[in-house]
């Protein structure tokens, strides 16, 4: 297993990347893989969060059209990783499809297959009868479907591990159990990061702390909307095969795993705990509520005010709120995902009465546009952040690592990072979600 938690930590080195998540654990990878000497600190365990709890699709497809060429490059990383890792990571190019209900949804399916024709993907509308051959029906219950058959997908438990120990391979060192509590600055630049473990010296720092970048940032005086959202995942035990292909058919979601059963979620049903960043960030996050709202569940509880507590500040010597979680990992919500594997044995019969082997949750960050923020943070020189995946960052890793250590070695990166600009929130821009598929 990659990633030690070594009594030793290394006093200088080139970058420190925050956050062995999918984001962080790439960004460590490609920059190393420039003979750059990277430290990656992880409060927790590598991909402990978000990046082992998610659903595994890895898709283009129903993108907001400001990250497609984003995506577009992650998708050129994606199949040739198992060979670069040298590891299995469960990837299958087998496609994704979201089935349509209604001539609404086909609509909308048309809708942006238009913002992606530039692009040249291989989207398409599948007829009622295409959408049967997919999937093995006869009973013509789908409108027809939005498929991409370049899309894919990949077993998140072994994707991040393997990045983390071909990281280490190329001389990254890992290290768990070890929360970053702030940055180092001298003369607005920084110069190093202060750890639970002591402080290391470095000329660059990469903040891709997931659901608590905005946490660590406020500390640092840098403003970065961004709300978590409880989602709720649960997988079986093998069952018979319905298709290779990732199906969305709105309220239930499903996908072949590589051992023999599915991850099974329902889309959009999140639970949103009011807490003070929420109150804070209402505004900005109100069209974004609007569109989800119908599905989600709102709640007070204890979060309140532990994070009111938090977001009180600390200094270098006190312990940070990273060091007293570890991990987050939410309890999941029984009733939607019972509710989700009932839908789904109605619409596939084959899955009627699958055997549930395992259900968790995860905290997934967003941001007011559900678009990341990818680039260097205006003020402190050397300080970049990559954060605010909004529930799709997994599919996007790899190209995210792989454009964030072009913008620190090079300036810039092979794609316009412009549309992830951190200033997009105070410089007058218009925000605005697209309306997510
Ligand atoms: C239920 C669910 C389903 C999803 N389904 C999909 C999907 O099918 N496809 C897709 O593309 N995406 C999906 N996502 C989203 C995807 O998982 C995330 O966008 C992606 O994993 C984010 O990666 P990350 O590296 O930015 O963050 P994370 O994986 O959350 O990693 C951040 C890491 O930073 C660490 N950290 C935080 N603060 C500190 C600190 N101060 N010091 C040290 N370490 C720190 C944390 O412990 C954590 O390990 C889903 C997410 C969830 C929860």
């Amino acid at each position: 297993m990659a990633a030690t938690t070594q009594e030793q930590i290394p006093r200088e080195t080139e970058v420190v990347v925050i956050g062995a998540g999918i984001a962080g654990t790439m960004t460590a990878y490609f920059l190393a893989k420039r003979g750059v000497p990277v430290v990656l600190c992880e409060k927790g365990r590598v991909a402990g969060e978000q990046s082992s709890r998610n659903w595994g699709w890895v898709r283009k497809q129903g993108r907001d059209p400001a990250e497609l060429p984003a995506i577009i490059e992650s998708l050129r990383v994606w199949p040739g990783l198992e060979a670069e890792l040298e590891a299995d990571v469960g990837w299958h190019q087998s496609g994704v499809t979201y089935l349509a209900q209604s001539d609404k949804d086909l609509e909308s399916f048309e809708s942006w297959l238009e913002h992606a024709r530039p692009y040249q993907l291989d989207s398409r509308i599948l007829s009622p009868a295409e959408t049967d051959e997919l999937l093995g029906q006869e009973q013509r219950q789908w409108k027809g479907a939005l498929f991409t058959p370049s899309d894919g997908r990949a077993e998140p438990a072994l994707a991040v591990p393997a990045m983390a120990r071909a990281a280490e391979r190329l001389g990254v060192t890992v290290l768990t159990d070890c929360a970053v509590r702030t940055l180092e600055t001298t003369g607005g630049r920084v110069t190093g990061v202060v750890t639970e473990r002591g402080a290391i010296a470095c000329r660059a720092v990469v903040c891709a702390a997931g659901a608590w970048t905005s946490l660590f940032n406020r500390n640092l005086g840098v403003d970065l909307p961004q709300l978590k959202v409880k989602a709720s995942v649960q997988r079986t035990k093998p069952a018979p095969l319905v298709t290779e292909t990732a199906v969305s058919s709105g309220d239930a979601a499903f996908r072949r795993r590589q051992d023999g059963g599915y991850t099974i979620a329902r889309s959009s049903a999140y639970a949103f705990d009011i807490v003070p960043d929420a109150l804070r960030y209402f505004r900005s996050f109100l069209p974004i509520l609007k569109m989800s709202w119908k599905d989600s569940k709102l709640r007070f509880s204890g979060a309140f005010f532990r994070e009111l507590a938090d977001g009180r500040g600390w200094g270098p010597d006190q312990v940070s709120p990273f060091e007293r979680t570890r991990v987050l990992d939410p309890e999941p919500d029984h009733q939607v995902l019972d509710d989700t594997l009932a839908t789904l044995g109605r619409r596939f019969p084959q899955l009627a009465g699958v055997e549930v082997a395992e259900r968790w949750a995860g905290m997934i960050e967003t941001t007011p546009d559900a678009l990341p923020v990818m680039g260097a943070v205006g003020g402190i020189e050397g300080y970049y952040v990559m954060t605010g995946f909004s529930g799709h960052g997994f599919g996007m890793g790899p190209g995210a690592g792989l454009l964030m250590s072009e913008l620190i070695l090079d300036g810039k990166a092979r794609v316009d990072l412009h549309p992830f600009r951190l200033e997009r929130f105070t410089d007058g821009s218009k925000i605005e979600p697209y309306s997510v598929l």
